[in-house]
């Protein structure tokens, strides 16, 4: 018997409970956002125009851990509203979401002050290890969690974004490395395959649950013997346990 409900991703073995900041004036995605980022035991504010996320994230004393700030907001650019954080020497970790992925913006945006930076459509699993990874950053301390994933003889380097198996490494693409990290970070969980598609799949692609039986399939395949480990669900979806 696994513990925990079967149904539920909240009890993972890697919570950090982050004070988040959403800005992104997307209804869509930012509940949706919110939604998963609160699974995970985060606590998220949001906001939809520039003006009120530099408002919450310039509040003294206000404690937000990572802002995630998207570029095109209605009323100013989310790189305006780096640069005038940066400027009043707020330091806030910030994860900067954009729609395009060129070399300038991804140097307009570091300038302006970002940390990191994140081209939409984008997984969920990638942007939840991009924040721990900032979070991490700015709170090292003795909750702090490793930035390795371990079950049986599979290891997950969220940092290098590396996978061995018995120290050899394998090389996975990134959607089946989203879709191992989910595995990891809740064994002995059954996950529905639309919990997998929610984690692993950017958000706003047309998938079908079909695709992550295909992607198990690759899965298990790249992962070789240990693929074993990754059980069908019947019914269900997929649990990994190790034995
Ligand atoms: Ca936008």
């Amino acid at each position: 018997m696994s513990g925990g409900s079967q149904r539920d991703l909240r009890f993972g073995a890697y919570d950090l409970g982050m004070h988040l900041l959403i800005v992104e004036d997307d209804d869509r995605l930012r509940r949706l956002l919110k939604r998963l980022l609160e699974e995970q035991r985060h606590v998220v504010e949001v906001a939809a125009t520039g003006a009120d996320g530099y408002d919450i994230a310039s509040t003294p004393g206000g404690g937000i851990d990572v802002l995630i700030l998207d570029i095109g907001l209605p009323d100013m650019s989310g790189l305006d509203v780096a640069r005038r954080l940066r400027r009043e020497g707020i330091e806030v970790p910030i994860l900067m979401l954009t729609a395009r992925d060129t070399v300038g913006d991804r140097v307009t945006g570091l300038d302006a002050g970002a940390d990191d930076y994140l081209v939409k459509p984008f997984a969920f699993a990638e942007l939840h290890a991009r924040l721990r990874a900032l979070g991490r950053r700015t709170q090292s301390g003795p909750r702090r969690p490793e930035p390795r994933l371990k079950v049986g003889p599979i290891v997950l380097d969220e940092t290098r974004r590396l996978v061995t198996i018995d120290d050899k490494p394998v090389e996975l693409s990134p959607r089946e490395f989203a879709l191992l990290e989910c595995f990891l970070r809740h064994p002995d969980q059954a996950l529905t395959r639309d919990q997998l598609l929610d984690h692993a799949w950017p958000f706003g692609v047309a998938v079908t649950p079909n695709a992550v039986d295909a992607y198990v399939h690759y899965l298990r395949d790249k992962l070789g013997d240990a693929g074993q480990m990754i059980r069908t669900v019947r019914g269900v979806g997929y649990r990994l346990s190790d034995g």
